[in-house]
């Protein structure tokens, strides 16, 4: 299994997305956010801190590209990377500190950092469906495709 595609009848759904995917994210994971302005990377992005035990506001790092959380043990870094102007300010930023292989790593636009972001273990695509909206996951490595199948066997409404 390397896809699948889920129907996003409300933010609600999309939270619980976010929510079902961190659940199966036991190590440390890469995932790539593709989607449109407002079509839900961040209200996911949520839904996966909040499963994880974050209570607080979950804000678009819009301006500073990356925010950091601590989880209990885990580190997990939200990036935005919508401004970015050229890749190459990742590697001022210290990108490689970030993607040590032992945090969860959530990117919003990772096409803006082309070249520079390491490869993703899962990329979440999301798409307008009128007012709605729709997922699709792609496994992209080994561990993503672990992971995929996990989330599958977790069950979702068709
Ligand atoms: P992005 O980070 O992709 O720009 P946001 O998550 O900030 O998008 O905003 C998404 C908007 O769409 C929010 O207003 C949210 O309430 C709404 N939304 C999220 N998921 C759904 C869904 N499945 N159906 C309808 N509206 C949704
Ligand atoms: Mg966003």
């Amino acid at each position: 299994m390397k896809t699948c595609v889920i129907s996003l009848p409300d933010e609600a759904a999309t939270l619980d997305l976010g929510a079902r995917l961190a659940r199966v994210c036991s190590s440390a994971v890469v995932i790539y956010l593709y989607g449109d302005l407002g079509a839900g990377k961040t209200t996911f992005s949520r839904g996966f801190l909040q499963a994880l035990g974050h209570q607080g506001n979950v804000k678009s790092p819009t301006y500073t590209l990356v925010e950091p959380y601590e989880l209990g043990m885990r580190h997990l870094y939200h990036f935005d990377l919508y401004r970015l102007a050229d890749p190459e300010e990742l590697e001022f930023m210290g990108i490689r500190d970030y993607f040590t292989g032992e945090a969860i790593c959530l990117v919003e636009w990772p096409q803006q950092g082309a070249g520079v972001l390491p490869e993703p273990d899962l990329a979440l695509t999301l798409r307008y469906v009128d007012a709605a909206r729709e997922a699709e996951i792609r496994a992209v490595s080994p561990q993503g495709e672990a992971l995929l199948r996990q989330f599958m066997q977790g069950g979702h409404p068709a």
